[in-house]
């Protein structure tokens, strides 16, 4: 499959031309296989797909140096979901397992063009499972990509082309380092991480590139990651969660983990985040009614037909692509 050969600014404003190209056809038809086999996966694990909000008065806060988007709502400010964690919270009151594939706005900050796997609008497969723990949803997550590969390399082959003979299904499990390990092996590799900052995104590339197979960072430090995963009992500071990395450079495919469901400990995190609880109204008084714990993740939809169609760039991986910076249709 080639990528676009045009000026990316050019090529993206004049999407209707350029997606006529043979190429993303082939790229969608595979989408499309991605998401059907996803959905059937996760029909046939007892899940109950949902809609996914689009506004809503709060939404994710831990989007990395990205902005949030807001509009008037009648007089009050509401957000664009940068993800739809707060919902999911909401929903397994009522149903236990479920997922969306739900559309996320983010404003990504303009150098983000360059990491060639962050577009300002995208979608995800977003999950969550109440009691879960993090093991669970990490065995659900490996299962499911390992059917998607099988699903699409049965029925995509031809669309895949020349990427149908190098993309393999993963042999289960997958690898797990720490986060602690995970800067270990950064710093052999020569790039230095401080502990207690999100892994950037070059060293998160770099530690793709030197694996052939997709592998899981478990356990960040609750400084990199948002007050909505759970905090480990034994050891303060650090969370139960989890990122799945693709191997090849094409990098993160899965942020994930045990959710705080206590009030009072949610509220205390929010504090030491330097988040505002007042912010976040319905959001705590829901906390206040009593939730269930969970456990969930969400996987990046053009992220995985990225990998899985081993694109150069993401905004190939997707009809309408928007881009840091650039205003296309
Ligand atoms: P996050 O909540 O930031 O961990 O996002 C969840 C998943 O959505 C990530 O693991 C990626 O697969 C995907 N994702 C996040 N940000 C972007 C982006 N700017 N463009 C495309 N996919 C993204
Ligand atoms: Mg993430």
């Amino acid at each position: 499959m080639k990528n676009l050969p045009l000026d990316l600014s050019e090529s993206l404003r004049k999407r209707y031309l350029t997606v006529r190209n043979n190429g993303l056809a082939n790229v969608f038809k595979v989408q499309d296989e991605i998401i059907s086999s996803i959905r059937a996966f996760l029909k046939n694990e007892g899940f109950t797909e949902i809609l996914a909000p689009i506004i809503g008065p709060v939404t994710d806060p831990g989007i990395r140096g990205a902005k949030q988007v807001t509009i008037d709502y009648y007089g009050v400010p509401f957000k664009v979901m940068s993800s739809m964690i707060l919902y999911k919270q909401m929903i397994i009151t009522a149903l236990p397992k479920v997922f969306a594939l739900s559309p996320n706005i983010r404003l990504e900050p303009l150098e983000t063009v360059k990491t060639r796997r962050h577009l300002t609008e995208f979608r995800q497969i977003d999950l969550e499972v109440a009691y879960a723990t993090c093991d669970e949803v990490i065995d659900l997550g490996e299962r499911m990509l390992c059917q998607v590969i099988a699903d699409v390399k049965a029925k995509c082959c031809k669309e895949l082309g020349e990427r149908c003979k190098t993309l393999t299904v993963p042999k289960r499990p997958f690898k797990r380092y720490t986060y602690k390990e995970a800067l270990e092996i950064l710093e052999n590799m020569g790039m230095k991480v401080n502990y207690g900052e999100e892994i950037p995104w070059e060293a998160e590339e770099a530690l793709s590139k030197a694996h052939m197979e997709p592998f899981w960072i478990t356990n960040y430090p609750a400084t990199a990651r948002s007050f909505y995963y759970m905090e480990s009992e034994e050891s303060p500071g650090v969370l139960k969660d989890f990122d799945l990395v693709y191997p090849e450079g094409f990098g993160e495919a899965i942020s994930g983990g045990e959710r705080e469901y206590r009030y009072e400990r949610l509220v205390e995190r929010m504090r030491r985040g330097g988040e505002d609880p007042s912010q976040y109204g319905w959001y705590l008084d829901m906390l206040k009614a009593g939730i269930p714990p969970s456990a969930g993740f969400g996987i990046g939809v053009e992220r995985l037909t990225r990998f899985i169609c081993g694109l150069e760039n993401i905004w190939d991986a997707v009809p309408f692509p928007k881009v840091a910076g650039i205003p296309s249709p």
